[in-house]
């Protein structure tokens, strides 16, 4: 068997390259939360070189280990030897799906994104009382989470469009099927196809997303390439907003969640901290921030393989905020704000949203 899976043919240096060094556990939200060795990049790796010694096959006994990961690549920041798992693990899981070895929920969540236009197989998105499909600057593209599961959040960042006055229309946009590539299939070239023809209808050399993860599938991802062709630019909300001032504050302790697509995978802290240092002066960052910032254990299709152990992740997140006695945790991810919320305590006194909310409910 050696050699013959895509990922050792890709990957083998870098599997080699594990030193066995432990440096990845420290940030790893499943070792953290599970202390089981396999769970980390570590255990994965180790297990990935016995497969490509041809010691052991990739099969079914080996979901468990594999999928499990949330590919935040908080282990790819603190690898002194360079290994980035999150690719190798998405390689992996496409080489299981090739020999018939894959988590049965995102066996389902193919089908789905085969059949319908979002992940949760909906038929009617909220319209959000605004127009759609016209000619505008940009476009607001929102993403299936925030069309189908968080639609306050939406809600708030259209209202704050609004009132700053952006010429702005959304689109009768479909799943942007990132998630499908990180799962072990391949992004929906019909969907794609869909979303860049809508997009260059409006005329729009912009589009804002509401998601960081499909902020990343348009700009990383082939089957999105004629944007890029076409000259359209693609930002994410917590960049188009930092060049504005709401010009109000709030008095209360704010700390700021680091979504991993936002921040390690698109290397955006920043902007999302100049927004907030505008209205909260009493911003105090958590023991993980940046770069380190913990995964809130939604990524990877972990939310649906796996909800219990991410609901648990989630809440060793908040452990820290409670560390620093925030009043009020802000994000920039509808997922994030999804997982995160699930897992609060009612005893918990927080008050947790996207910026953008936040904003709107000073306003
Ligand atoms: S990508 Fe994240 S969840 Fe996956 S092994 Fe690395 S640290 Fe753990
Ligand atoms: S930090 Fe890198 S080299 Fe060290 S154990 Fe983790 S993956 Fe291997």
């Amino acid at each position: 068997m050696e050699a013959s899976y895509g990922f050792a043919n890709k990957f083998r240096d870098q599997v080699l390259r594990c030193s066995s060094c432990g440096f990845c556990r420290a940030i790893c939200p499943l070792f953290g939360l599970t202390k089981r060795p396999a769970f980390n990049a570590r255990g994965k790796m180790l297990v990935l070189r016995e497969v490509m010694d041809g010691s052991i096959d990739l099969n079914d006994e080996l979901i468990e280990t594999l999928f499990q990961c949330t590919t935040c690549a908080g282990c790819a920041e603190q690898c002194p030897s360079g290994v980035n798992v999150p690719d190798i693990i998405k390689q992996v899981r496409k080489d299981m799906v090739f020999v018939g070895s894959c988590h049965p929920v995102f066996i389902g969540m193919n089908q789905i994104l085969q059949e319908h236009t979002n992940i949760y197989g909906e038929s009617e998105p909220e319209d959000f009382e605004r127009e759609r499909n016209r000619s505008a600057q940009y476009v607001y593209f929102i993403g299936c989470v925030g069309s189908y599961r968080e639609d306050e959040p939406t809600m708030a960042t259209l209202d704050l469009l609004d009132h700053f006055d952006v010429d702005y229309t959304l689109i009768d946009e479909v799943c942007c099927s990132g998630v499908l590539d990180d799962v072990g299939y391949q992004i929906n070239k019909d969907l794609a196809q869909k979303n860049i023809d809508l997009v260059l209808a409006t005329g729009a050399k912009t589009v804002i997303t509401g998601c960081p993860f499909c902020s990343r599938t348009f700009n990383n991802k082939t089957q999105y390439d004629r944007l890029k062709k076409e000259k359209v630019k693609v930002i994410h909300i917590s960049q188009f907003l930092k060049d504005f001032d709401p010009g109000v504050k709030t008095d209360k302790l704010v700390t700021y969640h680091d979504p991993c697509d936002l921040g390690r995978h698109c290397g955006i802290y920043e902007e999302p901290r100049e927004i907030i240092r505008k209205i909260a002066p009493n911003f105090v960052e958590m023991r993980h921030n940046r770069a380190n910032a913990l995964c809130c254990g939604a990524g990877g299709g972990v939310r649906g393989a796996y909800p219990k152990t991410s609901i648990a992740m989630a809440r060793r997140r908040l452990e820290e905020v409670g560390e620093i006695g925030a009043e009020v945790l802000l994000t920039e991810c509808n997922s994030c704000v999804h997982n995160l919320d699930n897992a609060k305590l009612r005893a918990q006194k927080l008050e947790f949203c996207t910026t953008s909310q936040f904003i709107n409910q000073l306003l």
